[in-house]
C-alpha cells in the first residue's frame, strides 16, 4: 500500500489549504472528502486580509474567478432605526467570495502543485500503526505518517481523539441565500435585529448573498430563510422580486471547543480545531493563517517523528492567532445579545469613524 506523508481529512479551505502548502515543501500529500468539488456551505462569504494574503502566498488568489468574487473596502452596521455606522478596513480591503469559486480555485491550485484529491472519499475511522495512521474509508485502507484532521464544524475526527469538550453559552445557528442583484454598497452590511443578524455580502458584479446568525429560542416556530428575511424590512424589500442564485443552507450550532488541537501524529485545523461564532467573519482567514503555519512546519515535525511535543509550536501558533478572534468575537457577540448596549454603542461609532477603523485594523491586522 502507498504510504503517504500526510493525510488530509476535508477538502475545504482549511484542508485544502494544508495540502498545498505541504506539498509545495515536497510532502506526499492525499486529501480525502467525502463530497464531489467544488464543496459548497453555508458561510457569509466575507474574505479579510490575513487569508487573502495567505491565498496569495498559496498561489490561490490569482485563481479566483471574478464571477465568483466581489470586493469590499469595510464593515456597514445598520440598526433597526436606519442608524448606522461605517468603518474601512486596512489596505487593500476585503473580498467577497462564493464558497464555490474559492473552492474552485484551491482545488485548482491543489491538482496544479500534486496534492492527489480523493473525492466521494468518507474515511470512516482511524487508528494509529507503528510509526503511522491507518484511515479506513468504503474505498480500502489509507496508510500516511501525519493525519490532519480538517473536517470541519461537527469533526468527527476531534471526538475520535478524545479531544472534544463541551461549548459554554447559547447555541447559534446560520442560513445563507444569494440573489442575482447588482452589489449597492462597497461595505459588507451587517444588520441587526433583537437576536438575529443579517450578513449581506456582494460575491459578484450580480450576486448578494444574505447569512442570517440566531441563537436558539430567539426564533419562535419553524425557522425558514423567508421567516428570517422579514425581520428586517429593509432588506426585504432589497431584495423583493430578485431571483434567487442558490438554495438556502444552513449550519450548527456554531461554537465548537478542543482541549487541544495536537496528539501525537494527529493534528486539528480550520472549524475542527475550535469556533466561536460566524459573527465577525474571521472563520476563513483564521483558518487559512493556521493551515499555512501547520503546513510549513509540518515537514521538519515528520522528520523528528511529529509527536505531539514536536507538534507543539502549532499548538502555540494557533492560541496565538485564536486569542485575538475569540476576543473580538466575544466582544460582538456580546454586543448583539444586548441591543439597549448595542444601539447606543453602534451609534457612537457612527459618528467617530477614526474610533471604529482603529477596532476594526485590531481586528483585521
Ligand atoms: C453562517 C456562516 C457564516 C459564515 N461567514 C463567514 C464569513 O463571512 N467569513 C469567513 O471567513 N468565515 C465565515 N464562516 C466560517 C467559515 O465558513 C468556516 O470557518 C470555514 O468553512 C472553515 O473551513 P474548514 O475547511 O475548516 O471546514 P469546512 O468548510 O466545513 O470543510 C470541512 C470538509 O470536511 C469534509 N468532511 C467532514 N467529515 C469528513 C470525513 N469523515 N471524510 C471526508 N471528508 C469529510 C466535509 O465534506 C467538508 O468539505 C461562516 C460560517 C457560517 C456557518
Amino acid at each position: 500500500m502507498k504510504r503517504y506523508d500526510v493525510a488530509v481529512v476535508g477538502g475545504g479551505p482549511a484542508g485544502l489549504a494544508v495540502a498545498i502548502t505541504t506539498t509545495m515543501r515536497g510532502l506526499n500529500t492525499v486529501v480525502l472528502e467525502r463530497s464531489s468539488a467544488p464543496v459548497d456551505k453555508a458561510c457569509g462569504e466575507g474574505l479579510l486580509s490575513p487569508g487573502m494574503a495567505v491565498l496569495e502566498r498559496l498561489g490561490v488568489l490569482p485563481l479566483l474567478d471574478a464571477q465568483g468574487s466581489y470586493p469590499f473596502v469595510g464593515v456597514r452596521y445598520v440598526q433597526e432605526d436606519g442608524s448606522t455606522a461605517e468603518g474601512l478596513f486596512p489596505g487593500r480591503g476585503a473580498l467577497g467570495v462564493r464558497r464555490v469559486a474559492l473552492a474552485s480555485a484551491l482545488v485548482s491550485r491543489a491538482r496544479t502543485v500534486g496534492v492527489e484529491l480523493r473525492e466521494r472519499t468518507q474515511v470512516l475511522s482511524h487508528r494509529r500503526s507503528g510509526d503511522g495512521m491507518v484511515l479506513q474509508t468504503a474505498e480500502g485502507p489509507v496508510e500516511a505518517s501525519m493525519l490532519v484532521a480538517a473536517d470541519g464544524l461537527a469533526s468527527p475526527l476531534r471526538r475520535a481523539e478524545g479531544l472534544e469538550m463541551e461549548p459554554v453559552g447559547p447555541r447559534r445557528f446560520g442560513l445563507r441565500r444569494h440573489f442575482q442583484v447588482a452589489p449597492w454598497t462597497p461595505y459588507v452590511e451587517i444588520h441587526f435585529a433583537p437576536g438575529v443578524e443579517a450578513y449581506v455580502t456582494p460575491t459578484g458584479v450580480k450576486r448578494v448573498g444574505v447569512a442570517f446568525l440566531w441563537e436558539d429560542g430567539a426564533v419562535e416556530g419553524r425557522v425558514s430563510f423567508d421567516a428570517l428575511l422579514a425581520r428586517f424590512p429593509r432588506l426585504a424589500e432589497r431584495f423583493a422580486g430578485a431571483a434567487p442564485d442558490s438554495q438556502p443552507r444552513g449550519a450548527g450550532p456554531l461554537a465548537r471547543v478542543a482541549r487541544t488541537r495536537i496528539a501525537d501524529r494527529f493534528a486539528l485545523v480550520g472549524d475542527a480545531a475550535g469556533y466561536v461564532d460566524a459573527i465577525t467573519g474571521e472563520g476563513m482567514s483564521l483558518a487559512f493563517v493556521c493551515a499555512e503555519s501547520l503546513g510549513n512546519l509540518l515537514p521538519d515535525a515528520l522528520a523528528r517523528g511529529a509527536s505531539q511535543e514536536v507538534l507543539l509550536p502549532y499548538e502555540a501558533c494557533f492560541q496565538r492567532v485564536f486569542r485575538k478572534y475569540s476576543w473580538s468575537t466575544g466582544a460582538l457577540l456580546m454586543l448583539a445579545r444586548r441591543p439597549w448596549l448595542r444601539r447606543p454603542v453602534v451609534r457612537l461609532l457612527g459618528k467617530t469613524p477614526w474610533l471604529f477603523e482603529r477596532i476594526l485594523h485590531g481586528i483585521v491586522a
